[in-house]
């Protein structure tokens, strides 16, 4: 992309820059991710261990977070989960490992994005970048603030799920896929086509983190004793599936 092309972060909510916390507990990495920051227009603050990124996290509400997995006190997927149990900002990860569980661990904790170290800050800007362009919710939807499948009911104002009668705590990403899917009632979905909706057309990334998703919701509905009505299409994506009743297979109930 042509610098030309490029354009500063948007402002935060609250005017003035657009916060970022950079925790990692190599400092002069540390400093090098938050002066490459810093010149793309961010105020910045550091942290070098997990408890105290978390503290900082609460204390100034940043909109990106760039965190490193290993760090000394709580990991950075711990110090993920905290961060995102309150806030809805845009988290990178980064690791010195590669592995593939470590990726899926960080996604399913709530990152947006992951980045293998060793890597050049000006691919990290250009990674926030992107990841700021992914809208925080799911704004497409038009359709009736409650849907239903089933025993299932999903209250799209309130963002709640039930399922007969029990609540089913979903994360943000978790709410939004189980949301496109009851949408599209039977229909087959690529997966492609559920982050589509989740973060817009362009998105970048590994379009089987749904799946990392899905298996999540799954075991979310077997903790409070109901099946899981998501079935996956081998080779497609997924759909709503036939396993309620056969009252449930005709005319989607909207
Ligand atoms: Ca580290």
């Amino acid at each position: 992309m042509p610098a030309s092309a490029q354009s500063d972060p948007a402002p935060s909510a609250g005017g003035g820059p657009p916060r970022a916390l950079v925790v990692e507990d190599e400092r002069p990495l540390a400093r090098l991710v938050a002066d490459y920051l810093i010149r793309d227009g961010y105020s910045v603050t550091q942290a070098y261990d997990g408890l105290s990124a978390v503290a900082a996290a609460e204390a100034n509400n940043p909109e990106l977070v760039v965190l490193d997995l290993a760090l000394p006190g709580l990991d950075g997927i711990e110090v993920c989960r905290r961060i995102r149990a309150q806030s809805d900002c845009y988290i990178l990860m980064l690791s010195a490992r590669a592995q593939e569980e470590d990726v899926l661990e960080g996604l399913a904790a709530g990152a947006d994005g992951y980045m293998t170290k060793p890597f050049s800050p000006r691919e990290l800007v250009a990674r926030t970048r992107v990841l700021r362009r992914r809208p925080r919710h799911w704004t497409e939807f038009d359709g009736p603030p409650v849907l239903r499948w089933g025993e299932i009911t999903l209250d799209a104002a309130a963002r709640e799920v039930h399922a007969a009668g029990r609540i089913v705590t979903l994360t943000r990403t978790e709410f939004d896929i189980l949301a496109v899917l009851l949408q599209f009632q039977s229909a087959v979905l690529a997966r492609e086509r559920i982050l589509d909706h989740l973060w817009g057309a362009g998105w970048v990334g590994d379009p089987h983190v749904v799946d990392v998703h899905i298996g999540h919701i799954r075991r979310k509905f077997n903790e409070v004793g109901q099946s899981c009505p998501i079935v996956a299409v081998r080779g497609i994506g997924y759909r709503l599936g036939p396993e309620l009743g056969e009252d449930d297979l005709g005319e989607p109930k909207l």
